[in-house]
């Protein structure tokens, strides 16, 4: 008990000092991306500069779109659960991805769930984070002409819910999957990825009491499986649950 005390007073004091540092750097990388992004509208510039201010640019934004994560993973929110429908969080969610999918020529299919689901009881912002990030990592790895899909079903018979969302990508290797959920892991081109997209869905659906489960195959995709308990369910029972689902 005392160990974790002491590591939980460390991780609050890694928040803090997070947050702060994220916030004293928004500022000046903003300036940052301003000029650049002024000097890049002169038309006189030779191209080498041109190349280098684009760069500055791409790179500024990096560091930013690395700080706003990195302020959303260490705000301490005490999320308000409610209840909600499964179908509620995909129609949500699916507006957000749809126009990506389109431009990415990749089909993009929800099924609707089955009236009998079990409603959620969760913090609707942060799962539908979870499944932003699901979503958007399945279309990224998705080719053109490929699918991505997302169902829902209960899980007998504890009675929570199973969310799924299967993509026809590129898969991952094997030494991909075992760092996938490492903070700051990322496979994607610089200013793509901030590599902390699974690390974030992953502590999301824990403090649901729930579970994540991958399957992948490289070469032909993968399917990353959400479970999580049903609203009203006792919270010992999630846990029991959540690793037998495991
Ligand atoms: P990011 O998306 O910013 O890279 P994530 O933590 O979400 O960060 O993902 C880490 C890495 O895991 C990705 O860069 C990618 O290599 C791999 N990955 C995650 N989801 C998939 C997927 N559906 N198909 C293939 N690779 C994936």
């Amino acid at each position: 008990l005392r160990e974790s005390l002491v590591q939980s007073e460390k991780m609050a004091a890694m928040g803090t000092l997070v947050a702060g540092l994220s916030h004293e750097l928004n500022n000046p990388l903003g300036i940052i991306i301003g000029y650049a992004q002024g000097l890049a509208r002169r038309n006189t510039l030779e191209d080498s500069v041109r190349g280098a201010v684009a760069s500055i640019e791409r790179q500024a934004q990096r560091c930013a779109q690395l700080v706003r994560a990195l302020l959303d993973f260490s705000r301490k929110k005490v999320p308000i659960r409610e209840r909600v429908a499964v179908a509620v969080l995909f129609e949500r969610v699916t507006e957000l991805v749809r126009g990506q999918a389109n431009r990415a020529g990749v089909s993009f299919e929800v099924l609707p769930p089955s009236p009998e689901l079990p409603e959620l009881e969760v913090s609707v912002q942060e799962i539908e984070s979870a499944l932003l990030n699901l979503i958007t990592n399945a279309l990224d790895a998705t080719p053109s002409g490929g699918a991505v899909q997302v169902s829902a079903q209960p899980v007998a018979p504890g009675g929570g819910v199973e969310l799924v969302v299967t993509d026809t990508g590129s898969g991952m290797s094997e030494e991909v999957l075992l760092r996938a959920f490492d903070p700051f892991f990322t496979t994607k081109p610089v200013g793509q990825g901030t590599g902390l997209g699974l690390s974030i869905t992953r502590n999301i659906v824990e403090a649901h009491g729930g579970a994540l489960d991958v399957k992948t195959s490289p070469g032909a995709g993968t399917t990353v499986r959400l479970w999580l308990p049903a609203a009203g369910a006792p919270p010992q029972a999630h846990r029991m649950e959540a690793t037998a689902w495991k």
